[in-house]
């Protein structure tokens, strides 16, 4: 089956994308704190959700109901019922978080249309230089693994938001997770702050479209 596109709403971004998220693969979006991911991710889920389709959530910032309520307003109890939400609390659990999910979408009983990972390796990022950072590294790549498999046999769009590090050396904001996750990802966008609330999206990696970059601005109900 060739992938199908989910629109995200904002026209700037599906024009970027070539009218949406992708199925079948998994879709990266990285940007330093701020820049917009969770909003994004809330954004297109409250779009599926509204559809009667169901979103499988994973949020490892816990604060994804009060900031669903922003952008769904009086829908959210409606739209809760189509959210499967886990909020793991540290890696083990969202490697758990992301089993469960993989396995619901794949078992095909519920109508499913967009998987979330959101900020999937913050709880990586805090095993970094520790004891556990490989035990951490196998958690990340076997879930990340198992979210393009399940994009592919689910015929799906995986979002999956990464934090940033600073490179010092080239001055620049580099994806957390190591060249694995950017590989994993078939399409990667970068979100950038701009001054106030304006943001910038980076199409960086796609396997079809040009590179380019388009303009939203953050509002108090979501992005635009
Ligand atoms: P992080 O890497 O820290 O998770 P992010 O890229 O997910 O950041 P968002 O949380 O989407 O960024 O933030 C986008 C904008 O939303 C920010 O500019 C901020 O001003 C605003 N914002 C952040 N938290 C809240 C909140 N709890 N309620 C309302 N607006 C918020
Ligand atoms: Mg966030």
């Amino acid at each position: 089956m060739a992938p199908d596109r989910l629109p995200t709403g904002i026209a700037a971004v599906d024009r970027l994308l070539g009218g949406g998220l992708e199925t079948d693969s998994l879709t990266e979006i990285y940007g330093e704190g701020g820049s917009g991911k969770t909003l994004f991710c809330l954004q297109v889920a409250y779009r599926v959700a509204r559809e009667n389709r169901w979103v499988f959530y994973v949020d490892t910032e816990g604060v994804s109901v009060d900031r669903l309520r922003a952008v769904a307003g009086a829908d959210l109890d409606r739209i809760l019922k189509r959210f499967l939400l886990s909020t793991p609390k540290d890696l083990d659990e969202e490697g758990r978080a992301v089993a469960t999910a993989d396995a619901l979408a794949r078992e095909g009983k519920r109508p499913v249309g967009l998987i979330v990972v959101d900020s999937g390796t913050a709880y990586y990022r805090l095993s970094l230089s520790g004891d556990d950072e490989d035990d951490a590294r196998r958690t990340l790549v076997v879930a990340v693994a198992d979210l393009v498999a399940t994009a592919l046999e689910a015929h799906l769009p995986v979002l999956f938001t990464n934090q940033v590090w600073r490179s010092v050396r080239e001055g620049t904001l580099e994806p957390l997770g190591g060249s694995f996750l950017n590989h994993a990802a078939k399409t990667i966008l970068r979100f950038d702050r701009l001054p106030g609330d304006r943001r910038r999206v980076v199409l960086v990696k796609h396997r079809s479209l040009p590179e380019g970059s388009a303009e939203f601005r953050i509002t108090p109900t979501g992005l635009d």
